[in-house]
């Protein structure tokens, strides 16, 4: 292989890529993915819908500005409120931070989604994580610290937190986005299954950003996240973002998607339900944390088998996220999303089996 260390930037030779797991497990509960599909008869409408798409001509303005128009309304914004598109949230995510000045400090409260670190370090920004209490609370002073130390700073909570599934109280919240000099993104990936957002603060807010995705509600495929902020946050996204980044297929299935806003509600509250089981079921074989995300984080009672236990897993043919490798407070924690009623008790009976 060739030598090429010389033409990449450290940050980058430090990194490992983003690991997907390959195959097709029988069971699949390591990603956040819905384990719903589109209800057969939306299927055919949706490919109606795709029918007559001039795959020869790039995404319109006029379609970009119809969904971000729909999204604003959908979330009840106001007009000063501004609305980037991205493929995925990652993009959103990574946009903010190529927008960012060089000498900005990213921080966030740890163990939380890994891309905030990873993007920020491929970018060459400085990111500062604050650990997170024992219990996976929220450490405001700690954080507040930081946040006024690294002046300017800007802070990436996950509202509910990935991988603990801790929603944030929100006053502890609130008290973060007080801080001066900081701007804070709030991620808001599993919105649907937590029912608690900031969307409606960034009206008056003029330094929080919040962002959603499609992902977890079941379109994954779509590749498909979205950011509001003050318009003046919007406009100099807008800059950064790639011509055309969402493409015509993407961009149409979304506006398909949010016509039938309701189907995917229902999905969500079928998962939310299916939690609690889960949660109930997982309390009586190991330590599991509370969660309002579509997952549940849980230790076994001897962590040390954490690997042998997701091996075991996976030779049933059941895929779930093995954080050992994480280490610190996530030290010997399995991550579990939330599938079908079967896949779930398929899931619990094969654990039991490992334990
Ligand atoms: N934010 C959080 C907290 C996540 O957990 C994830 C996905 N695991 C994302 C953002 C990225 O989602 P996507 O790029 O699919 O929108």
């Amino acid at each position: 292989m060739a030598d090429v260390s010389r033409f990449i930037a450290a940050g980058v030779r430090a990194r490992s890529a983003y690991h997907v797991v390959a195959g097709e497990p029988a069971i699949k509960l390591d990603a956040m993915e819905s384990p719903y599909r589109l209800p057969m008869e939306l299927r055919d409408r949706w490919l109606h819908a795709l029918r007559d798409l001039a795959l020869n001509r790039y995404p319109s303005p006029e379609q970009y500005e119809r969904v971000k128009a729909r999204l604003a309304r959908d979330a009840g914004l106001a007009p000063h409120i501004g609305v980037v598109l991205g493929n995925g949230s990652d993009e959103i995510l990574q946009n903010i931070l190529l927008a960012l000045a060089s000498n900005v400090t990213v921080v966030a409260p740890t163990p939380t989604f890994v891309m905030y670190e990873q993007i920020a370090a491929i970018l060459g920004r400085r990111f500062v994580g604050i650990p997170l209490k024992e219990d996976f609370a929220l450490d405001v002073p700690a954080l507040q610290d930081a946040l006024a130390r690294h002046a300017p700073a800007l802070l990436f909570l996950a509202y509910p937190n990935n991988p603990t599934g801790t929603l944030y109280p929100m006053d502890a919240v609130r008290a973060l986005l007080d801080v001066d000099d900081a701007a804070v993104v709030i991620d808001e990936a599993y919105y649907p299954f937590a029912q608690a957002s900031l969307m409606g603060a960034v009206e008056d807010r003029p330094r929080l950003l919040v962002v959603r995705t499609l992902s977890k509600q079941g379109l994954a495929g779509l590749r498909f996240g979205w950011l509001a902020a003050d318009r003046a946050w919007t406009d100099e996204l807008e800059k950064v973002r790639l011509p055309y980044n969402v493409g015509v297929v993407t961009a149409t299935s979304v506006e398909f998607a949010l016509d039938y806003a309701d189907v995917f509600a229902d999905q969500a509250a079928r998962i939310r339900a299916e939690r609690g089981r889960l949660y109930e079921a997982l309390r009586a074989q190991v330590t599991v944390w509370p969660s309002e995300a579509n997952f549940l984080l849980f230790r076994p009672p001897v962590p040390a088998d954490a690997g042998r236990i997701h091996a075991r897993l996976k030779d049933a043919g059941i895929l779930i996220k093995n954080l050992a490798a994480a280490g610190g407070a996530l030290a010997g924690c399995l991550r579990v999303t939330v599938g079908t009623p079967a896949e779930n008790e398929a899931f619990l009976a094969a654990l039991a089996r490992a334990l």
